[in-house]
Protein backbone atom coordinates (compact mmCIF):
# COMPACT_ATOMS: atom_id res chain seq x y z
CA UNK A 1 0.00 0.00 0.00
CA UNK A 2 1.87 3.23 -1.26
CA UNK A 3 0.94 6.04 0.89
CA UNK A 4 1.94 9.95 1.40
CA UNK A 5 3.05 11.61 4.31
CA UNK A 6 3.13 15.41 4.79
CA UNK A 7 5.36 17.54 6.89
CA UNK A 8 4.75 21.48 6.88
CA UNK A 9 7.32 24.31 8.02
CA UNK A 10 7.31 27.88 8.44
CA UNK A 11 9.79 29.91 7.51
CA UNK A 12 10.36 34.20 7.40
CA UNK A 13 12.80 34.84 4.82
CA UNK A 14 13.12 38.29 2.70
CA UNK A 15 13.76 38.11 -1.12
CA UNK A 16 13.45 40.41 -4.48
CA UNK A 17 13.15 38.78 -8.25
CA UNK A 18 15.56 40.51 -10.06
CA UNK A 19 13.95 39.45 -13.16
CA UNK A 20 10.95 40.73 -13.32
CA UNK A 21 9.68 43.56 -15.08
CA UNK A 22 10.92 46.76 -14.39
CA UNK A 23 8.33 48.56 -11.47
CA UNK A 24 6.87 44.93 -11.10
CA UNK A 25 6.15 44.64 -7.05
CA UNK A 26 8.24 41.49 -6.89
CA UNK A 27 11.08 43.55 -7.68
CA UNK A 28 11.19 45.12 -4.42
CA UNK A 29 12.99 44.37 -1.41
CA UNK A 30 9.65 42.09 0.95
CA UNK A 31 9.22 39.29 3.29
CA UNK A 32 7.06 36.44 3.16
CA UNK A 33 5.81 33.56 5.83
CA UNK A 34 7.02 30.97 3.53
CA UNK A 35 5.40 27.63 4.31
CA UNK A 36 7.48 24.08 2.71
CA UNK A 37 5.25 21.16 2.66
CA UNK A 38 7.66 17.67 2.27
CA UNK A 39 5.36 15.12 0.79
CA UNK A 40 7.26 11.26 1.28
CA UNK A 41 5.48 7.80 -0.34
CA UNK A 42 6.60 4.45 0.42
CA UNK A 43 4.83 1.50 1.69
CA UNK A 44 4.18 1.93 5.47
CA UNK A 45 5.56 -0.39 8.11
CA UNK A 46 2.68 -3.32 8.95
CA UNK A 47 4.17 -3.63 12.54
CA UNK A 48 4.74 -0.05 12.95
CA UNK A 49 2.03 1.43 11.08
CA UNK A 50 4.10 3.97 9.84
CA UNK A 51 5.70 5.30 6.56
CA UNK A 52 8.19 7.65 8.30
CA UNK A 53 8.41 8.95 12.02
CA UNK A 54 7.75 13.10 11.29
CA UNK A 55 10.52 13.68 13.79
CA UNK A 56 12.76 12.24 11.43
CA UNK A 57 11.74 14.33 8.74
CA UNK A 58 11.94 17.57 10.77
CA UNK A 59 15.61 16.59 11.71
CA UNK A 60 16.79 15.83 8.27
CA UNK A 61 14.86 19.30 6.94
CA UNK A 62 16.67 21.23 10.21
CA UNK A 63 19.83 22.37 8.31
CA UNK A 64 17.96 23.75 5.37
CA UNK A 65 15.57 25.40 7.23
CA UNK A 66 18.39 26.83 9.18
CA UNK A 67 19.42 28.00 6.63
CA UNK A 68 16.77 29.95 5.35
CA UNK A 69 14.75 30.95 8.37
CA UNK A 70 14.82 35.58 8.57
CA UNK A 71 17.35 35.31 6.18
CA UNK A 72 17.59 37.28 2.94
CA UNK A 73 17.52 34.35 -0.14
CA UNK A 74 19.06 36.02 -2.68
CA UNK A 75 22.22 35.99 -1.04
CA UNK A 76 21.62 32.06 -0.50
CA UNK A 77 24.03 30.65 -3.25
CA UNK A 78 21.71 29.37 -5.49
CA UNK A 79 18.75 31.64 -4.54
CA UNK A 80 20.16 34.50 -6.34
CA UNK A 81 16.91 34.37 -8.12
CA UNK A 82 14.45 33.14 -5.56
CA UNK A 83 11.25 32.33 -6.91
CA UNK A 84 8.98 29.61 -5.75
CA UNK A 85 9.64 27.67 -8.26
CA UNK A 86 13.24 27.69 -8.11
CA UNK A 87 13.34 27.68 -3.84
CA UNK A 88 11.04 24.48 -4.39
CA UNK A 89 13.53 22.89 -6.60
CA UNK A 90 16.40 24.21 -4.59
CA UNK A 91 15.05 22.18 -1.55
CA UNK A 92 14.67 19.54 -3.30
CA UNK A 93 17.67 18.71 -4.67
CA UNK A 94 19.36 19.16 -0.70
CA UNK A 95 17.33 17.15 0.49
CA UNK A 96 16.36 14.57 -2.19
CA UNK A 97 19.86 12.22 -1.17
CA UNK A 98 18.81 12.57 2.34
CA UNK A 99 15.68 11.60 2.41
CA UNK A 100 15.20 9.19 -0.68
CA UNK A 101 11.21 8.49 -0.35
CA UNK A 102 10.79 12.54 -1.02
CA UNK A 103 8.14 12.55 -3.36
CA UNK A 104 7.13 16.27 -3.58
CA UNK A 105 8.14 20.08 -2.22
CA UNK A 106 5.47 22.46 -2.16
CA UNK A 107 6.01 26.08 -1.32
CA UNK A 108 4.10 28.01 -0.76
CA UNK A 109 4.52 32.56 -0.06
CA UNK A 110 1.17 33.34 0.62
CA UNK A 111 -1.67 31.88 1.77
CA UNK A 112 -2.89 31.41 -1.57
CA UNK A 113 0.22 31.41 -4.30
CA UNK A 114 2.65 28.64 -4.42
CA UNK A 115 4.69 25.80 -6.32
CA UNK A 116 4.75 22.18 -6.26
CA UNK A 117 8.12 20.11 -7.51
CA UNK A 118 8.48 16.37 -7.89
CA UNK A 119 11.50 16.09 -9.28
CA UNK A 120 12.53 15.61 -13.16
ZN1 LIG B 1 7.91 37.64 -2.89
Amino acid sequence: MSTTIFKDFQFEAAHHLPHVPKGHKCGRLHGHSFTVRLEITGEVDPFSGWLMDFADVKTVFKPIWEQLDHNYLNEITGLENPTSEVLAKWIWEKLKPLLPQLSAVMVKETCSAGCIYRGK
